[in-house]
């Protein structure tokens, strides 16, 4: 018997679903059927300052009028403080995690950052300095992380030299998104997680979380991000276009082609139904683009 594979889709409700959030929907959601697998959607709302009211339904909306169904309830980030917090507690307990004063302007200021470098400089790494309060708490960043991503091929990152050490516990109280995200794929039984390049760095970091908080690491693949004209990312700062404003059946259609699937121009006229039967029919990871970044088509950029 195959090993239960299942997958998940993870917004970030500060916006309306556009064409990028679109296509790792599909992405992720395609994967999961094509294995015979779950798929299941987490809401990544705990990011207050970035969380615009509504916009979490809207987004659920959004899914159900574009044909994705996802399987059990769904998860809700902002509801799992208990067990981000014991996460956190599990951390300090082994000595992996230490208190940081450190400002922002702190760190832009000191060597490292004049070098270009965003490391962290590791000024409390042995000790807050005398008279200084704790702001965040971070990872000691050790160990050179290897995985194989099943779109981008092998990745490696040093995390002491390419990233320093991060935080998990942010200066506004809140968690950082790195520990919630492997607290919380870990609860919901992700085996897979199919998603944005933009994340792709972030990846090293959290299978450095699963392995000291003894959690299972799932399997990696990181599709290409959806640009503008300009070459920008989509997102809400680009002002990238709703996805609801596009008939469903097309924009899945482009989400497809994008995703280097070939549908054939029969499907442009085609119902939703018809996209999605051609959909999983012909699914096929291998044919996805190597690449971190493509042209969105042009009405949906
Ligand atoms: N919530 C993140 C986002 O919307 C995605 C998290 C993930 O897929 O790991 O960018």
């Amino acid at each position: 018997m195959n090993a239960p594979y299942i997958g998940r889709f993870a917004p970030t409700p500060s916006g309306p679903l556009h064409f990028g959030s679109l296509v790792a929907a599909l992405g992720s959601a395609l994967e999961a059927r094509r294995h015979g697998g779950a798929w299941r959607v987490r809401i990544e709302d705990i990011d207050a300052p970035r969380i615009v009211p509504g916009m979490a339904d809207a987004i659920l909306a959004t899914l159900e009028r574009h044909g994705f169904e996802w399987d059990g309830e769904v998860m809700w980030q902002s509801r799992r403080a208990d067990a981000h917090a014991a996460a956190l507690a599990r951390l300090k307990a082994g000595g992996h995690i230490f208190p940081c004063a450190c400002t922002r302007r702190e760190m832009a200021d000191s060597a490292l950052a004049r070098d270009g470098s965003r490391r962290y400089p590791g000024a409390c790494r042995d000790g807050l300095p005398p008279g200084r309060a704790p702001r965040t708490w971070r990872v000691r960043a050790e160990g050179l992380i290897r995985f194989d991503d099943a779109i981008q091929g092998p990745q490696e990152e040093n995390l002491a030299r390419d990233v320093g050490d991060y935080v998990v516990s942010r200066a506004d109280g809140l968690v950082a998104y790195q520990l919630a995200v492997v607290v919380d794929d870990a609860a919901q039984g992700i085996t897979h997680v199919v998603r944005g390049a933009d994340l792709l760095g972030s990846t090293a970091r959290q299978i450095h979380l699963q392995r000291l908080l003894g959690l299972p690491v799932p399997a990696y693949a990181h599709l290409p991000v959806a640009a503008n004209a300009m070459g920008e990312k989509l997102s809400k700062q680009t002002l990238a276009r709703a996805i609801d404003s596009f008939p469903p059946a097309r924009a899945l259609a482009w989400a497809l082609a994008f995703l280097g699937q070939h549908p054939p121009d029969a499907l442009a006229g085609a119902s939703l139904a018809q996209v999605w039967a051609w959909a999983r029919a012909h699914w096929c990871i291998e044919r996805v683009p190597r690449r971190l970044q493509c042209p969105a088509p042009g009405p949906a950029a």
